[in-house]
């Protein structure tokens, strides 16, 4: 017993190495990532709840490491976020997504906005707006194409600092999204205090849809936000029954596999041409 007692904790042993192992690999070879360009973005399709047609698509982050393979996300942001390496590649993301809104305005691809993920930091660092700007000037794309999809943390620290910027990006047409939302302790002060556009409703919300609890909340938010006249939208909608749930509560906009996962531009541009 004592062997297999031993066999045991070099297997775990072994997995665990092979974690510390790939969270150093991911650390040191990080800082390269952006020079190698080994990034790329997936867009998923958010649809009208009710013409189920494409309104807009999230870009998704993707680092295709050279031996890693495939890193998501949720494995790299918070190294990015520790390092301030955040900073450099928010600004190539909101790069990549302005160069691809560009190249659908010159091959007449039918338009829908484009949400990007932005990082608390990022949110924070004070040449983000002119980054912003310049950036859409540069592209000539008009900021109207563009929305933030921003977390409740994002924007705790600093309110009427967060109050300027988002002021600030409304005024170039850019939207604004609040990510993940009721999943903060203080949801409801932000609709007080900032002005946005849509309410994004929790994955973990829409997985528990068929609760009552969970369907209650959901659906009290739904109203909420028609009568603030913000927009609201479902993340992680899997099943028919989940997203007929969202439609019968009124919700405008859903995202998730159910209809579309993250695609790559090619799909999406197929995804937006295909409508026609
Ligand atoms: P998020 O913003 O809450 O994005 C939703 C996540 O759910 C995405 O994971 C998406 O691929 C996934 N998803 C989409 N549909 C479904 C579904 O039907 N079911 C389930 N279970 N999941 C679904 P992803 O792409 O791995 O991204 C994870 C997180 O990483 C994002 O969470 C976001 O916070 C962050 N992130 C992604 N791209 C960027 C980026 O460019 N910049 C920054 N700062 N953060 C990013
Ligand atoms: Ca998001
Ligand atoms: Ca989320
Ligand atoms: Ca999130």
């Amino acid at each position: 017993a004592k062997r297999k007692g031993k066999n045991t904790y070099q297997f775990f042993g072994h997995k665990l190495n092979e974690r510390i192992y790939r969270r150093f690999e991911i650390e040191k070879s990080l800082r390269r990532a952006l020079e190698y360009e080994e990034f790329k973005l997936l867009f998923q399709p958010q649809i009208d709840t009710i013409t189920h047609a494409i309104t807009g698509a999230e870009a998704l982050i993707r680092w295709e490491h050279p031996t890693l393979g495939l890193v998501s996300p949720g494995e790299f942001i918070n190294v990015a976020e520790d390092s301030g390496l955040i900073v450099p590649i928010g600004k190539w993301v909101i790069r990549e997504v302005c160069a691809h809104i560009k190249d659908w305005i010159v091959a007449r691809i039918p338009l829908v906005r484009v949400s990007l993920n932005v990082s608390p930091r990022q949110f924070q660092d004070e040449n983000f707006v002119d980054y912003f700007t310049q950036v859409l000037s540069e592209t000539g794309v008009s900021g109207k194409w563009i929305g933030v999809e921003i977390t409740e943390c994002g924007i705790i620290q600093d309110v009427q600092y967060a109050q300027k910027t988002i002021t600030e990006l409304r005024k170039m047409g850019i939207a604004i999204d609040i990510d993940d939302f009721g999943t903060g302790y203080s949801s409801f002060s932000y609709l007080m205090d900032f002005p946005v556009d849509k309410i994004k409703i929790d994955q973990t919300f829409v997985k528990d849809l068929h609760l009552e609890k969970a369907a209650a909340i959901v659906k009290s938010v739904i109203s909420l936000a028609r009568n603030l006249n913000i927009l609201s939208i479902a993340e992680g909608v899997e099943t028919e029954e989940q997203s007929k749930l969202l439609t019968s509560f009124g919700c405008d906009e859903q995202q998730g596999y159910f209809f579309h996962g993250p695609v790559d531009k090619g799909a999406l541009i197929d995804l937006l041409t295909d409508e026609l």
